[in-house]
């Protein structure tokens, strides 16, 4: 029967929950479908939040069916008054209910084994639309619900995650996979530091514009994230080979307009970007933070094996502990500020040399909200790396909250580092 219906291409997803309207849950089963859905090759064209309202969830729904080939819907199976989905779904496809006695026998059971009666109020959960194919819950009273309208399809799944998403993965192997035609989607991702989202935008755009109708077309969308900007391609295609070789292609170009602000390739973090290098070079890295509060070194003991090069480092926040933990002289600090590119130099060279590193990193910076001045306004980090081949320091300045800018002040400091040891890397290459 597969065979004759048209591919599914298109999906649209519904969260129902007046408790996904407020402000303490919130809808995260889209995400885990979203995923599931791009697996399959099935478009993901809209997803809305909709509260257990009658009204809104038919206009919603009636919607989502005519413009796409699957309808997923999820939560309001439960069996109280608020569960309104079952009801909605059967009253716009005008398939009238009726109660299916195995699944009351199932829920009874289920109760029967907690030593429990079925309230009446169960049997709710036990009404199918006509014609439906019932998903078996074995995590819960709610069973699934597939409807077959035409060519297109509609699937009715738990709210609870822990229910919903072993269902959706059998209904996306047993009938979802056969009916989503050959087409997959491929990705590849360029990860920058150092350069605004318009600027990327500026670089890549001549080539990034003429692949969205180049066969396969490929897809980009720039987005920024906290301390980079993220350049994601996607391509449609059945051929997989073909698809791979075109996004390697695109990365490629984009990369060579980008040059080494291009740090990430894959996907991986500037962190653990920055662990590659220091392993592959056999080198070591100490670090003394001021602004950035130990989240330097926070992040680069996140990645797994760090101890082959992370020496340690010290939170020298205060300017006698700069002084006698990163020897710091007393009358720098006095001379400069705290903030000020003499004493990042100071705190790079000092932690450097205490700990025997290769590389030392200083950072020091206002996070703000007080504490800035007009010429070291807050968001202001001097930021200096030490090395084999001598010591660069660089002053950047970041808008933002406290915590935004101790992240960019840890980013920074991370690129500066994996800039360092690249470039300290390809002169011992020769
Ligand atoms: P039940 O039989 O458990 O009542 P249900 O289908 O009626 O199932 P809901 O009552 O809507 O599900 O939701 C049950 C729980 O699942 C809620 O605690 C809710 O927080 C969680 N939940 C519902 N929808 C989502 C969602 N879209 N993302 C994440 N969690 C969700
Ligand atoms: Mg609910």
């Amino acid at each position: 029967m597969t065979d004759s219906l048209a591919p599914l291409r298109s999906a649209e997803i519904i969260a129902v929950g007046s408790e996904l309207l407020g402000s303490t849950r919130i809808d995260t089963n889209s995400l885990f479908l979203a995923d599931g859905l791009a697996g399959l090759g099935i478009a993901l064209r809209a997803k809305a939040v909709v509260g257990d309202r009658r009204g809104d969830l038919a206009t919603m729904f009636g919607l989502a069916l005519e413009r796409v080939d699957l309808v997923i819907l999820t939560g309001g199976l439960g069996p109280t008054d608020d569960d309104l989905t079952r009801d909605v779904v059967s009253e716009v496809l005008r398939l009238p209910l009726a109660e299916d006695p195995a699944i009351v026998a199932d829920i009874e059971a289920r109760f029967a084994k907690r030593g429990m009666r079925m309230p009446a109020i169960n049997r709710r959960q036990a009404m199918v639309p006509r014609g439906a194919t019932v998903l078996d819950n074995p995590n819960g009273s709610a069973p699934g619900l597939l409807v077959h309208v035409g060519d297109r399809l509609v699937l009715l799944l738990p709210g609870p995650p822990r229910e919903m998403k072993p269902m959706f993965e059998r209904v996306a192997a047993s009938v979802l996979s056969p009916r989503a035609g050959r087409e997959r989607f491929y990705r590849a991702t360029v990860l920058v530091a150092g350069r605004s989202e318009s600027h990327v935008e500026e670089a890549i755009q001549p080539i990034y514009a003429p692949l969205a109708t180049a066969v396969p077309p490929i897809e980009t969308t720039i987005l920024a994230a906290p301390g980079q900007i993220e350049v994601h391609l996607t391509a449609l295609s059945d051929d997989a080979e073909l698809a791979q070789r075109a996004l390697a292609s695109a990365r490629e170009r984009i990369v060579a307009a980008i040059g080494d602000d291009a740090f990430s390739l894959d996907g991986r973090s500037m962190e653990d970007i920055v662990g590659g290098l220091l392993r592959d070079a056999g080198s070591t890295i100490a670090v003394a933070e001021s602004c950035s509060g130990g989240l330097l070194l926070s992040r680069l003991t996140d990645i797994p094996g760090s101890s082959a090069y992370v020496r340690g480092g010290v939170v020298a926040y205060s300017n006698d502990v700069k002084t006698a933990f990163a020897d710091v002289p007393a009358d720098l600090i006095a001379e400069h500020g705290a903030v000020s590119e003499p004493v990042a130099t100071a705190m790079a060279e000092g932690i450097r040399a205490r700990m025997a590193a290769t590389f030392g990193v200083g950072v020091t910076g206002i996070a703000g909200p007080g504490g800035g001045t007009p010429a070291k306004p807050v968001g202001t980090i001097a930021i200096a790396v030490a090395g084999p081949s001598g010591t660069s320091v660089r002053t950047v300045r970041f808008n933002g909250s406290r915590a935004q800018i101790k992240h960019y002040a840890s980013q920074s400091a991370l690129d500066m580092v994996r800039r360092t040891v690249a470039r300290d890397a390809a002169v011992r290459r020769g």
